[in-house]
């Protein structure tokens, strides 16, 4: 908006605004749907698109975040912005300046003795932070709507990497973590689809790792999505086994191929007597409703010797290996004792 315009560009804020609180109807179904917007003047806030749009979107997460419906853009709000904020938006920008890293854990088969895949870990790498755990940025992540394109970055790196040991002869599956708002997008599916369509690595290599908790929040959606996501040959996997609330009906109807059972549970299995009945129990539940059982945070031999023992189908954690840069762990495949397996042989 220009300067004389601005009543105009409150009017027009408004106008949207008003029309945006009408619900939508979606198959039927009325959907409430909100909007922030962010007011910008030319030439008093900058003189190219750049920096205009840059605090237009400073602007409409402050309308975002007091829940104000609009904003126009002032100098102070760029200084008096907290630190979640400029995080936020160094997020949007880190993923246009490619800063976000993949590192990767491998996976081991107990029946094969081998490497079988590789789950994809996002870290962050922070010009001025430095290495940011995905702690630090998922969750908010989650909240504002920037886990869709991070998931779709994370995907698409991740395909390419896939490609690339495919194309050094090894059969290595890749699991990437699903988010709860993923799972719960209608449109998901055929974005998944759509990647896939780009490159030669076969549905089968890839696995989707869905916390319990993502899938419980809105059941008939999340199994909507994963029965499309089962159809394109993708695996799912259920995250964070045992920390959710789950009913156990849910497994059989989720079309999923295995679970995880959550590190809680397995770091300290050696030693602790109730870990280590919950474990073999879960085990055999999983095996019970035909499903595999993989075991993450194994830290020690002992924890390693006791999963197998319980018949444990794959296992990841500090014990065999951390998880690495591509390059890192291409390396470390190479000298491990769990060795690998060329795709051919
Ligand atoms: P997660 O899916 O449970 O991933 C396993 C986490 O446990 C990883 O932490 C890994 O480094 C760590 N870990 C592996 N082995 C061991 C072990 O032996 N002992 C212990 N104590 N920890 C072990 P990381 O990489 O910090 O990831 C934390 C969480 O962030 C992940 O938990 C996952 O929920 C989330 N996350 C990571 N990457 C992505 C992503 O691309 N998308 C989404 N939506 N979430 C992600
Ligand atoms: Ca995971
Ligand atoms: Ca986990």
């Amino acid at each position: 908006a220009t300067a004389n315009h601005l009543g105009g560009a409150e009017a027009a804020a408004m106008k949207i605004l008003k029309y945006m609180e009408e619900p939508a109807e979606i198959a039927g179904q009325k959907i409430k749907i909100g909007a922030s917007l962010g007011v910008v003047m030319f030439p008093e806030h900058g003189e190219d698109a750049t920096i205009l749009m840059r605090e237009a979107d400073t602007a409409m997460y402050y309308a975002k975040q007091n829940h104000s419906g609009y904003r126009l853009y002032s100098k102070d709000l760029g200084l008096e912005k907290d630190d979640s904020l400029s995080l936020q938006q160094e997020l949007r920008q880190a993923m246009l300046d490619d800063e976000l890293i993949l590192h990767f854990q491998p996976k081991i088969d107990f029946n094969e003795n081998r490497i079988t895949g590789v789950e994809a870990l996002v870290r962050w790498q922070h010009p001025k932070r430095g290495l940011v755990p995905p702690d630090k940025f998922i969750s908010m992540a989650e909240q504002n709507g920037l886990i869709k394109p991070l998931t779709h970055y994370v995907l698409r790196k991740a395909l390419r990497q896939g490609e690339k040991w495919q194309q050094a002869g090894l059969d290595l599956s890749i699991s990437i973590n699903v988010s709860a708002v993923n799972i719960q997008d209608p449109g998901f599916p055929a974005e998944v689809e759509k990647l896939l369509k780009e490159c030669t690595l076969p549905p089968t290599q890839l696995e989707f790792e869905i916390t319990e908790t993502a899938v419980l929040s809105e059941p008939e959606r999340a199994v909507a999505c994963i029965k499309k996501l089962s159809a394109l040959g993708i695996q799912v996997s259920v995250d964070d086994f045992g920390t959710g609330y789950a009913s156990m009906s849910y497994l059989k109807e989720l079309l999923v191929a295995r679970i995880k059972i959550d590190k809680s549970f397995v770091k300290d299995l050696a030693f602790n007597h109730n870990d280590s009945v919950i474990v073999r129990s879960t085990v055999e539940l999983g095996h019970n409703l035909g499903l595999k059982v993989v075991a993450e945070g194994v830290e020690t031999k002992e924890a390693w010797d006791k999963l197998k023992s319980f018949g444990c189908d794959a296992a990841q954690g500090y014990y065999m290996g951390h998880p690495l840069s591509s390059e890192d762990l291409t390396v470390w495949m190479q000298q491990s004792p769990w060795g690998l397996k060329k795709a051919d042989s």
